[in-house]
């Protein structure tokens, strides 16, 4: 049986690393290896987290990470209507329970994400290619250097990416956009706490304020309409690179193929287009295919 897993992301480089299937990929990390980090990447404390951490050889030392909510001028406890308010400004909808953007706090391993991906990528078999059509019926892809047939193709890039390739109308998935804009920043504000990150569900332009080391810090801004793009809130503020990010945040989660009739799964936060799905939820559910 050929199986294949399409995008070199930490979704496509996971399911590559524990099944052994040809991972093809236009660009290997994803979101995860651009020029400056897109807002806080955090790998999460947990067992099935650990387990990969392990299995790389990557030390699994732990963190807590501090989440500030900013709302009206100053520091406050997330309310659930805050959190709503939150959810509103980046989605423009509320999504049903808690997101980990709406926590207080929460343990993470020290490793930075980008490592992880180059000891995953070390471990899989990449084929650098881009795909540009994929014949559902005939299991056929056609990329730019070769083609693909398949049994079983397990594809992690974003759905309505994946959707356009498939040449099926899909007008049923919505997504935000996210504009990333990264500035060096000396406001007292953002570094005379110990948050991590800050969320301001309020009346402020962006939804969020990583920071790096200082003095970089990593603006998020919903591309609602109606929303101004402005980092003119903060004093002494220098803008230094930007990035935009089509499909930043998911809007729906709608099934809109039967994977089982095509041999196709999909996995992966965009890939399987469910907001919640996070590293541990990607590793679990590839280790039920090979157990
Ligand atoms: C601001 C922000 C913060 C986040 N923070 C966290 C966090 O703290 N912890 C966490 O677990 N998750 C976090 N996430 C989610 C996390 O970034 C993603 O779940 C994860 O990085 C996505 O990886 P992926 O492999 O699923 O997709 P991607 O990284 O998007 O990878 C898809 C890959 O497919 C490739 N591709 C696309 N089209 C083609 C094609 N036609 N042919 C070949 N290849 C193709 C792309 O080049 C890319 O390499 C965050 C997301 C955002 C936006």
């Amino acid at each position: 049986m050929k199986s294949y897993i399409l995008g070199g992301g930490i979704t496509g480089l996971v399911a590559g690393f524990y099944t052994g299937w040809p991972v093809i990929a236009r660009r290997v990390g994803g979101q995860l290896s651009r020029g400056f980090p897109l807002g806080p990447k955090y790998i999460y404390a947990n067992s099935f987290n650990q387990e990969l951490l392990e299995q790389l050889g990557i030390d699994t030392s732990t963190t807590v990470v501090k989440v500030g909510y900013f709302y009206r001028g100053r520091f406050v406890k997330p309310s659930k209507q805050l959190q709503e308010a939150y959810s509103k400004k980046t989605r423009g909808t509320v999504i049903s329970g808690a997101m980990s953007g709406m926590l207080e706090e929460f343990a993470a391993f020290t490793v930075d994400p980008t490592i992880v991906v180059e000891c995953l990528a070390d471990e899989c078999d990449i084929i650098q290619d881009q795909i540009i059509s994929i014949d559902l019926e005939e299991r056929v892809m056609y990329g730019l250097h070769d083609i693909y047939e398949y049994d079983l193709l397990v594809s992690t890039i974003p759905l309505p990416e994946f959707m356009e390739l498939t040449g099926i109308r899909c007008s049923k998935l919505a997504w935000r956009s996210i504009l990333f804009v990264a500035a060096e920043c000396s406001s007292d504000l953002i570094w005379d706490n110990d948050y991590d990150y800050i969320c301001f569900p309020g009346d402020e332009p962006f939804y969020r304020i990583t920071k790096l080391a200082p003095p970089n810090v990593v603006y998020e801004f919903s591309v609602n309409p109606g929303y101004k793009v402005s980092i003119d809130y903060l004093p002494d503020t220098i803008p230094t690179d930007y990035y935009l990010l089509r499909y930043g945040k998911i809007v729906d989660k709608i099934p809109i193929i039967n994977g089982a009739r095509y041999g196709v799964k999909l996995l992966g936060r965009y890939g399987s287009w469910n907001p919640r799905m996070m590293l541990h939820h990607v590793i679990r559910e590839v280790k039920s295919w090979i157990d």
